[in-house]
């Protein structure tokens, strides 16, 4: 089912000041997607995910969910949570420890007053779902964190729900856990066909999970969508920044010519992807150290369709697959990715091939 939430505000008091959680957020989630809220610790991904379930009170706006208001301001209407229709999975997996898996799974449907047998059948059918058959009787912190959190899951799902919500639901758990159980939880919510609900910091986490992510900042949505595009194609500075690492040089617009725009910069004339910004305007360049190519022959003149620039490896850090190399070009300081295998070491002077099609220009 689609959310529409419209000029949604929330301001929290604390310590006798004022602290603005949401900023007027205008959002509409698509039905049927996995929609990440991502951005920094405080930006109010999680105020925004408790508004929608109702655990927390917005101070104006509308709350829509299937065309339903849930929530408004404006026509003093207040869904309970319990009469949303939503399941929701909250970082600290929120299970009863005295309880069995069995018990802390049937219990949305206890609560709700169903039969013994659609409880049983329910039960079954959704710890089977999220492959946990076998274990109904343990209790539930006899497991491991992974269980644990697909109890969690399943005593979300059991109830139906028109949209599940998450709020950092994997970040309990070690690094190796983290991915195996983000993996499932794709593939279970792939195969329900249900809207999600996401909040997470983590941008690998939002980058791998989500249909589309929403890039916060200081209670409002700086931009929208695909993994792909943000990561490759934000329009703005501080989502390309925060959605990976960046080299972000200030540039100015110079003109435009076959379908590129010049820039002018410290690394000099450069071309980019095309960008409708006028002449002499201020913009961001954005280019991911995995495009870089590093070369050691040094290639003379810049051919009329690419960037080649010249500079000096000043530190080398071998992480695993690749090295990380700092790069002095003048003043700028450029990351790059570089092949393990690659024969350069700190001093050499090499040359640096900027595809003009990932140098993108954002914000400034
Ligand atoms: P995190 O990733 O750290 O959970 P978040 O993006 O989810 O952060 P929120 O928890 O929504 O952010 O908080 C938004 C702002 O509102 C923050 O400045 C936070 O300190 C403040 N805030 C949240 N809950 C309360 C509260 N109950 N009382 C006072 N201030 C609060």
């Amino acid at each position: 089912m689609e959310i529409q939430i419209k000029g949604l505000r929330k301001h929290y008091q604390s310590d006798g000041k004022t602290v603005k959680a949401l900023d007027g957020v205008d959002l509409t989630i698509p039905a049927n997607e996995i929609f990440t809220l991502l951005g920094p610790s405080g930006c109010g991904k999680t105020t925004l995910l408790r508004c929608i379930v109702g655990l927390e009170t917005p101070d104006e706006g509308e709350i829509r969910i299937g065309g339903e208001i849930m929530w408004s301001s404006a026509q003093g209407i207040a869904v309970p949570p319990e009469r949303r229709g939503l399941g929701m999975v909250f970082q600290t997996y929120a299970i009863w420890p005295h309880m069995s898996v069995f018990d802390n799974v049937a219990y949305p449907l206890q609560i709700r007053g169903e039969s013994r047998s659609a409880i049983r059948e329910k039960v079954a059918r959704t710890l089977q779902f999220v492959q946990l058959e076998g274990v109904e009787k343990r209790s539930a912190t006899k497991l491991s964190g992974g269980q644990q959190q697909r109890v969690a899951l399943a005593r979300a799902l059991v109830a139906e729900p028109k949209v599940i919500l998450f709020d950092e639901p994997l970040s309990n758990l070690d690094a190796k856990l983290r991915e195996e159980t983000r993996k499932e939880l794709k593939s279970f919510l792939g195969a329900l066909n249900i809207t999600a609900v996401y909040v997470t910091h983590d941008r690998v986490e939002a980058l791998a999970l989500s249909d589309s992510i929403a890039v916060m900042r200081a209670g409002n949505i700086v931009e929208i969508g695909s993994p792909q595009k943000i990561y490759f194609n934000a329009d703005h500075r501080y989502v390309a920044d925060f959605i990976g690492r960046a080299n972000l040089i200030q540039v100015s617009i110079a003109g435009h010519e076959n379908g590129l725009t010049l820039v002018d910069s410290t690394l000099g004339r450069l071309r980019c992807q095309s960008r409708d910004l006028p002449d002499g305007s201020a913009a961001t360049l954005c280019i991911r150290p995995e495009f870089l190519h590093v070369d050691r022959t040094l290639a003379d003149a810049s051919p009329a369709d690419q960037n080649i620039i010249h500079g000096k490896i000043a530190s080398m850090e071998f992480v695993g697959e690749v090295y990380e190399v700092e790069i002095h070009v003048g003043e700028e300081r450029l990351l790059a990715r570089l092949d393990p295998n690659m024969p350069v070491q700190i001093g050499d002077t090499v040359s640096i091939r900027l595809a003009p099609q990932h140098c993108l220009l954002v914000s400034a």
